[in-house]
C-alpha cells in the first residue's frame, strides 16, 4: 500500500503533483482532490507527502521500519525546519521521530554554467563536480591505495 490522500483534507494544491518523481500524483477532474493513480509505480519515495500543506497524504513504510498494519504520517514544518514522523503501530502505540529538513534558500544554487568548464585532467578526478566547494569542506577524506582492503577506520 503505497501513498494514498485522505480526500476531506486534500484542497487540491497539486504541490504533491509537482514533486513526484513518478508522475503518479494527479488531480481528480471531477472532485479536484489529488489521487495516486498507479500505486504500483510508486517509489515510496514520500516526497509528496512532505510537500503536502494539508498533510492529506497518508502512506506505508518499509517492513522493517514498522510491520504490517501501520500508519505513517510526515508533517513538514518549515518554520521549525523540521519533518515529524508519526508511527501508529496496529496496537495502538505510537512512535514520533523529528529529523531536520534540509534546506536550500530559493535561487542560491548556482547553475552550471556559472562554473568554469573542468580541465581533461579534472574529469578523471574521483570528485564530483563542485567538489569539494559545494560541500564547504576543504577536502574529501581519502584512502591510500595500499588501505583498500583494510578499509576505512
Ligand atoms: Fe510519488 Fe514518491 Fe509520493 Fe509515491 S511517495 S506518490 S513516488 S512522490
Ligand atoms: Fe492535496 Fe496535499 Fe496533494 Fe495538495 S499536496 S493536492 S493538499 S494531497
Amino acid at each position: 500500500m503505497p501513498t494514498f490522500v485522505y480526500m476531506t483534507r486534500c484542497d487540491g494544491c497539486g504541490y504533491c503533483v509537482d514533486i513526484c518523481p513518478s508522475d503518479i500524483m494527479h488531480i481528480d477532474k471531477t472532485y479536484r482532490r489529488a489521487y495516486n493513480i498507479e500505486p504500483n509505480m510508486c517509489w515510496e519515495c514520500y516526497s509528496c507527502v512532505k510537500a503536502c500543506p494539508q498533510n492529506a497524504i497518508d502512506c506505508r513504510g518499509y517492513a522493517d521500519f514498522a510491520p504490517l498494519g501501520h500508519s505513517v504520517r510526515t508533517l513538514r514544518e518549515e518554520a521549525k525546519g523540521t519533518i515529524s514522523w508519526k508511527i501508529k503501530f496496529r496496537d495502538g502505540r505510537e512512535k514520533d521521530f523529528v529529523s531536520p529538513i534540509r534546506t536550500t534558500p530559493w535561487g542560491s544554487i548556482r547553475p552550471p554554467a556559472d562554473y568554469e568548464t573542468p580541465s581533461a585532467e579534472a574529469m578523471k578526478s574521483q570528485e564530483l563536480a563542485h567538489e569539494p566547494d559545494a560541500l564547504h569542506v576543504d577536502a574529501l577524506p581519502a584512502m591510500a591505495p595500499e588501505r583498500f582492503k583494510e578499509g576505512l577506520l
